[in-house]
């Protein structure tokens, strides 16, 4: 039995047996593959990358292969393998205690990365994963060793009222969901709806900060500067215009969602208290070496010169990390994702 769940219909609880049906409107769900469909549509999100359908961590953690692809440059797997551990492993830390014998709600859960890698360690009564893709909450089912006790797997489209009660949930997670939603603010009111007074949200978006790093902005002043040199200012004008958009998403939402929008930290604060809740932690996280990175560059260049580059590397992006993540004032919001531990 799951709890925390509602009909998506008519908000009235629902009786799992050989099936699972609401108790009042009647309405039968089916189950596939040990998951459950709260939608009737075929729902999935266009902006979310096909490859990530067939998705596997610990596939890719074992084999060193990726979307089907063996990785086997050192420095390659030292960014990958990081960038699948760092995010969970640093924000889990702090959240992680806190699930124990809890009621956990992961909001497009994905392919439940956070479960094997944080989750389940901490023994919470039950982890419910919520995402609009089947095949990837299949692969969550999977990972978690197929579902069985008190593991839930449910098809649902995030753009409608989540089907779960008020006041419900313990410790909610919504990793990196935000910035694939219509109506983010919206699904923001609902968390905040389902939340139990005094439980915590764990919630991400990247962080505005992507768009600031040199390689990004010195692309954009040289594109500027040469259409001003040929005397081009309406495309000088143009640029300029559509780097303000990156850095302020918000205020063009449904554009923005194409690239994948990161909100600037004092927006996303904003979002977040308008909606109800109190922050307690806010930070963010470098969490991946970002193609054309110079040291990434670097460290392939040795790497090709048969250095064996990998584990320092490593060290180094780490390091980087750590120093992020213990808040120094400069680096606190030079990070690319950040997130907010947040109370209701
Ligand atoms: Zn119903």
């Amino acid at each position: 039995m799951i709890q925390m769940l509602r009909c998506p219909k008519c908000y009235s609880a629902l009786t799992i047996a050989s099936q699972v049906m609401c108790d009042s409107c009647k309405q039968v769900y089916f189950v596939h593959d040990g998951v459950l469909f709260l939608t009737d549509a075929a729902t999935s999100d266009p902006r979310s990358p096909t490859e990530f359908m067939t998705y596997d961590l610990k596939d890719f953690l074992q084999n060193k292969r990726i979307f089907g692809k063996t990785i086997t440059s050192g420095v390659d797997y030292a960014v990958k393998e990081h960038s699948l551990h760092i995010f969970p492993d640093k924000m889990l830390s702090a959240i992680g205690p806190l699930c124990a014998g809890k009621h956990i709600l992961d909001v497009g859960s994905g392919a439940s990365p956070y479960l094997s890698t944080s989750i389940s360690k901490h023994k919470p009564a039950s982890y419910t994963a919520l995402d609009a893709q089947f095949e990837l909450l299949r692969v969550g089912r999977k990972n978690s060793g197929g579902g069985g006790g008190e593991n839930h797997f449910v098809k649902y489209d995030l753009a409608c009222a989540l089907p779960v009660f008020d006041n419900s949930v313990d410790v909610l997670l919504c990793m990196e969901v935000l910035e694939h939603v219509d109506t983010p603010q919206k699904l923001l009111a609902d968390l905040f709806r389902i939340l139990k007074p005094g439980g915590v949200a764990l919630i991400s978006i990247p962080n505005v900060a992507i768009y600031l790093y040199p390689h990004k902005l010195l692309r954009c002043i040289l594109s500027i500067a040469k259409s001003m040199v040929f005397l081009n200012f309406k495309k000088a004008r143009q640029t300029f215009q559509d780097y303000k958009k990156h850095i302020s998403p918000e205020t063009c939402w449904q554009e923005a969602l194409e690239w994948h929008p990161g909100l600037r930290p004092k927006i996303f604060r904003r979002w977040l208290t308008d909606a109800g809740f109190s922050i307690q932690r806010h930070n963010t996280l470098v969490y991946y070496a970002v193609d054309g990175d110079p040291i990434y560059k670097l460290a392939k260049w040795l790497e090709n010169h048969s250095f064996n580059v990998a584990s320092l590397y490593r060290k180094f992006i780490n390091t980087v990390n750590n120093f992020m993540f213990a808040g120094y004032p400069v680096f606190k919001w030079a990070g690319i994702r950040q997130f907010a531990i947040c109370k209701k």
